[in-house]
């Protein structure tokens, strides 16, 4: 993808701070870290979101997280690491070729999170949970 910063990154015509690769994913420091040690792991094949993302392919950039998320934690000893992925600007993505984040913790680190929990009703719940499945079989 022309225009695309990651697919830049991948093919060496932007520099980035690399901490992993193989043939597929590529692993490398966030340019805007929201604390130290903020990683981002990415698939070389660009997609925009995880959506079009192949299952192998998928499972493949899955499989480093939880070594790239031991070693990132380490190496700047936190107390707990987020790992987030985001799909569509509401979601917050702002460069569409798919990336996980991974994001050191630290407790009263004030990076926080809104999270707006609500009182789920069970009946929507279950009609929720019925859409879903349908989906999937769809
Ligand atoms: P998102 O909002 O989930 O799309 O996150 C995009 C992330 O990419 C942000 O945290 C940016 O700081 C990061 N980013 C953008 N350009 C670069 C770059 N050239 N090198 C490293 N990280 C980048
Ligand atoms: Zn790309």
């Amino acid at each position: 993808m022309a225009d695309c910063v990651f697919c830049k990154i991948v093919a060496g015509e932007i520099p980035c701070t690399k901490v992993f690769e193989d043939g597929l994913c590529l692993a490398f420091l966030d340019i805007g870290p929201i604390s130290p040690g903020h990683t981002l792991l990415i698939p070389k094949a660009h997609y925009e979101t995880i959506h079009q993302m192949p299952a192998d392919e998928a499972a493949h950039l899955a499989r480093h997280i939880p070594s790239l998320a031991a070693a990132v934690q380490k190496a700047v000893r936190a107390e707990g690491i987020n790992v987030l992925q985001n799909n569509g600007a509401c979601s917050g993505q702002e460069v569409f070729h798919v990336h996980v984040h991974l994001i050191p913790r630290w407790p009263e680190d004030g990076l926080g999170f809104r999270w707006p929990a609500k009182q789920a009703d069970p009946e929507v719940l279950k009609q929720q949970a019925e859409a879903i499945t349908k989906h999937l079989k769809s």
